[in-house]
C-alpha cells in the first residue's frame, strides 16, 4: 500500500509543478477565498454566502455565488467555478503552481525551494521550446518591419494592400520569413540554441540523405498562434508568389503545439468575447485580422477544417454562443457540417453568417465594406433554418427521392439537440414552415410528425441518463460514504458515460485508493479540466434539500446504471447473435442465445 502511495503522490507532484501536497493545502487553508476574490469584485453578503457581479462574463444581475463554508466559488450564469487557486489561475491566466505561489506569498506559508522547484524534463523542454518560438516570432517580426530588401517590400505591399497598417502587424506580431534557406537557423544558432531544440519547436527540417538542416519557412508571411496566455506556440506562413509551393504551410505538431486546440486570435479578443457573449467563428487568419481592423473584436479562426471538442470547450469558458462565418464552397461545407453538429451536440448555440458565394469575410470586406459585413453578422440564421434552406437547396424536393431525403436530414437535425425544448421548438417551425397543400407532402409531414414522437426520446434518455449519473455525483460529494457504498455495489468509472462526470468519477476513485481520507479541495487540487472543477463547484453549490431523499435518490441511480450496463450488454449480445448467424456458426449461435437468456432472468 505505502510503495502506491508515495509513487501516485509524487507524480501528481510532478503535474502540479513539483509542490508537495502538503504545502499546497496549507496554503489553501490558509487562504480566505471571500478576502481573494473580493479583490476582484464587490462581494455582497446573501444569506451564508456572498454574491457578486460574474468577472468572467458580463451580466447586470449577480449570478456569481462565494461559499465561504465550503470555500469554493460558482457562476450560475456561464458555469464556472472551483475554488481559491482555480479563481486564481482563470482570473489572472496563470497555470496551477504560479497561482499556488502566488496564494502562498499572501498567505505566508513557505513553498521549499530547491529540489522541488526543479521543474520535469517534459516541461524543461515545453518551456525551452515556447523560448525558441518567442525567438523566432521576433525575428521574423523584426524582419518584417525593418529590413529594406525587394521580398520583404512584397509583403509590405501585400499586407497594407489588405489594409493591415503596421498597429495591427505589431499586435499580432506579423512577420517575413526571409528568401534563404538558412536565414532563421543562423539566428537562433547565434542565441547559443542547438538544432535539436529548433527542430523539436517545428522550425528547421533535417536534409534528405545529408546531414544538416535547413529552415522550413522561406519567402513567407508568416502568423504566429499563440495561446490565450500569450505564448507563442507555432507558426503559420503564407506563399508569397503562387508558384511556391502550398498557399499556407504550418509548423508540425510539437510538445507545445497540438492541431485543434487553440483558436488564432483569442488572445487578444477573449475579453471582448466575454464581454458580448458571443463569439464569430471564421477560418482563416486573415478572415480574423480583416473584421478585427475594421473593429470587430468578439472574434477568432479556427485554423482548421472542423471545430474539434477542445476548441468548443475552449469558447465555452467565455460565451456559449457562436456565429459561424465558413466558406460555403465545396470544401467548406463538410466543415461546416461538422463543426455545426459538434457544437450543437455541445450543447451551444449556434448560428450561421453567409457571406456572398465564393467570398471570405477578407474579400467580402475589401468589396463590401464594413457595414454590409455587420449586416450579415446581425443576419445570422439559426442553426435550424440554416440546414432547413441547405437541405432545401441541396435536395430536388419535387421528386419524392428527393423529398423523402430532405425529410431525413431534418429529423436528424432536430434530433441532434438533447434539448427537448428546444426540439419541440424546431419541430414546431419546421411544421409552420412546411404548410403546403400537396399530397407528396403531407404524407411526408404525417410520417415526420410520428416518427417525431419515438425519436425524441431518444435524446431524452440520453438527457436523463446525464441528470441521473449528476445527481449521484452530487451525493458523492455531499459525503464520501457515498463513494464507498458506490464502490461496494460494483460502479465504477466506466460507468459513467457522460465525459465530464467520468473525469471526476475516476479521480474519487483514485483518491479514495490512496487514502480514505480526503477532501474537496484534494480533488479539485487534482482535476486538470477546468470544466471538470466546475461541475464539482456547481454540484457542492447543489442546496442540501434540493437533493431530496438521499438513500432513494442513490438507489434510484444505481439501479438506472444496472438498467443501462444491462440494455448495453443485451444488445452487445444480439450483435454477437447476428453475426454468428451471418457466418452461420451453430455452435456460438447456441452458446450466445443461453447466455441471452440468462440475460434476460435477471
Ligand atoms: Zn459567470
Amino acid at each position: 500500500m505505502l510503495p502506491l502511495v508515495k509513487f501516485c503522490t509524487r507524480a501528481v507532484n510532478k503535474i502540479m509543478g513539483l509542490i508537495p501536497n502538503d504545502v499546497i493545502n496549507r496554503v489553501i487553508e490558509r487562504s480566505d477565498i471571500v478576502e481573494i476574490i473580493g479583490n476582484y469584485t464587490a462581494l455582497k453578503k446573501a444569506g451564508r454566502n456572498f454574491k457578486a457581479l460574474c468577472p468572467f462574463h458580463n451580466e447586470k444581475t449577480p449570478s456569481f455565488v462565494v461559499n465561504p463554508d465550503k470555500q469554493i466559488f460558482h457562476c450560475f450564469g456561464c458555469g464556472v467555478g472551483g475554488n481559491v487557486v482555480g479563481f486564481l489561475m482563470r482570473q489572472e491566466h496563470l497555470e496551477f503552481p504560479e497561482a499556488v505561489r502566488l496564494l502562498a506569498n499572501k498567505a505566508g506559508v513557505v513553498v521549499p525551494e530547491g529540489e522541488s522547484d526543479t521543474p520535469s524534463p517534459s516541461r524543461q523542454l515545453r518551456e525551452a521550446i515556447l523560448k525558441v518560438n518567442a525567438l523566432a516570432a521576433a525575428f521574423f517580426h523584426e524582419g518584417l518591419v525593418t529590413h529594406r530588401e525587394a521580398d520583404v517590400k512584397t509583403a509590405r505591399d501585400y499586407l497594407k494592400g489588405r489594409g493591415v497598417n503596421l498597429e495591427t502587424v505589431k499586435k499580432f506580431q506579423l512577420g517575413f520569413a526571409p528568401n534563404e534557406w538558412d536565414a532563421l537557423l543562423k539566428y537562433l544558432k547565434s542565441k547559443s540554441i542547438s538544432e535539436e531544440l529548433m527542430q523539436k519547436a517545428g522550425l528547421i527540417i533535417a536534409r534528405e540523405g545529408k546531414s544538416g538542416y535547413y529552415d522550413r519557412f522561406r519567402n513567407r508571411i508568416m502568423f504566429p498562434i499563440f495561446d490565450i496566455q500569450n505564448r507563442p506556440l507555432a507558426f503559420g506562413a503564407r506563399a508569397l508568389k503562387d508558384d511556391d509551393g502550398a498557399k499556407y504551410i504550418n509548423s508540425p505538431e510539437t510538445v507545445v503545439y497540438t492541431k485543434g486546440q487553440h483558436m488564432f486570435g483569442l488572445q487578444l479578443t477573449k475579453t471582448a468575447v466575454g464581454k458580448s457573449d458571443r463569439m464569430i467563428v471564421v477560418e482563416g487568419y486573415m478572415d480574423m485580422i480583416m473584421p478585427y481592423i475594421h473593429g470587430v473584436e468578439n472574434i477568432a479562426a479556427s485554423l482548421g477544417t472542423a471545430l474539434t471538442v477542445d476548441q468548443i470547450r475552449l469558447i465555452r469558458r467565455y460565451t456559449r454562443n457562436v456565429l459561424m462565418l465558413f466558406d460555403t464552397d465545396a470544401a467548406g461545407q463538410s466543415a461546416i457540417e461538422r463543426s455545426l453538429i459538434t457544437l450543437v451536440e455541445e450543447g451551444m448555440n449556434v448560428r450561421m453568417v453567409t457571406l456572398d458565394k465564393d467570398k471570405d469575410p477578407d474579400a467580402f470586406i475589401r468589396s463590401s465594406g464594413i457595414d454590409a459585413f455587420e449586416k450579415r453578422i446581425d443576419q445570422a440564421e439559426s442553426f435550424f433554418d440554416f440546414r432547413l434552406n441547405w437541405y432545401k437547396a441541396k435536395y430536388d424536393i419535387k421528386t419524392s427521392e428527393g423529398m423523402s431525403q430532405f425529410f431525413h436530414k431534418m429529423k436528424e437535425t432536430i434530433a441532434l439537440s438533447g434539448d427537448p425544448m428546444i426540439q419541440a421548438h424546431w419541430a414546431k417551425q419546421f411544421k409552420e414552415k412546411f404548410k403546403v397543400s400537396e399530397r407528396l407532402m403531407l404524407e411526408q409531414l404525417n410520417q415526420f410528425i410520428k416518427e417525431e414522437r419515438t425519436l425524441s426520446n431518444v435524446p431524452r434518455v440520453a438527457l436523463e441518463t446525464r441528470k441521473g449519473e449528476e445527481l449521484l455525483l452530487a451525493l458523492f460529494l455531499k459525503d464520501p460514504a457515498w463513494v464507498k457504498a458506490a464502490q461496494e455495489k460494483a460502479i465504477g468509472p466506466e460507468d459513467f458515460s457522460d465525459g465530464l462526470i467520468h473525469t471526476v468519477v475516476e479521480a474519487m476513485w483514485t483518491l479514495e485508493a490512496e487514502s480514505g481520507e480526503w477532501s474537496t479541495n484534494d480533488l479539485l487540487t487534482r482535476l486538470n479540466d477546468e470544466s471538470a472543477r466546475s461541475l464539482v463547484a456547481r454540484l457542492i453549490s447543489v442546496e442540501e434539500g434540493q437533493l431530496g431523499d438521499t438513500a432513494r435518490v442513490f438507489q434510484d441511480c444505481i439501479g438506472s446504471i444496472y438498467k443501462k450496463k444491462q440494455r448495453e450488454t443485451r444488445s452487445q449480445l444480439m450483435e454477437a447473435i447476428r453475426q454468428a448467424e451471418a457466418e452461420g456458426d451453430a455452435e456460438k449461435l447456441d452458446q450466445l442465445k443461453e447466455q441471452f437468456n440468462q440475460l434476460l432472468k435477471t
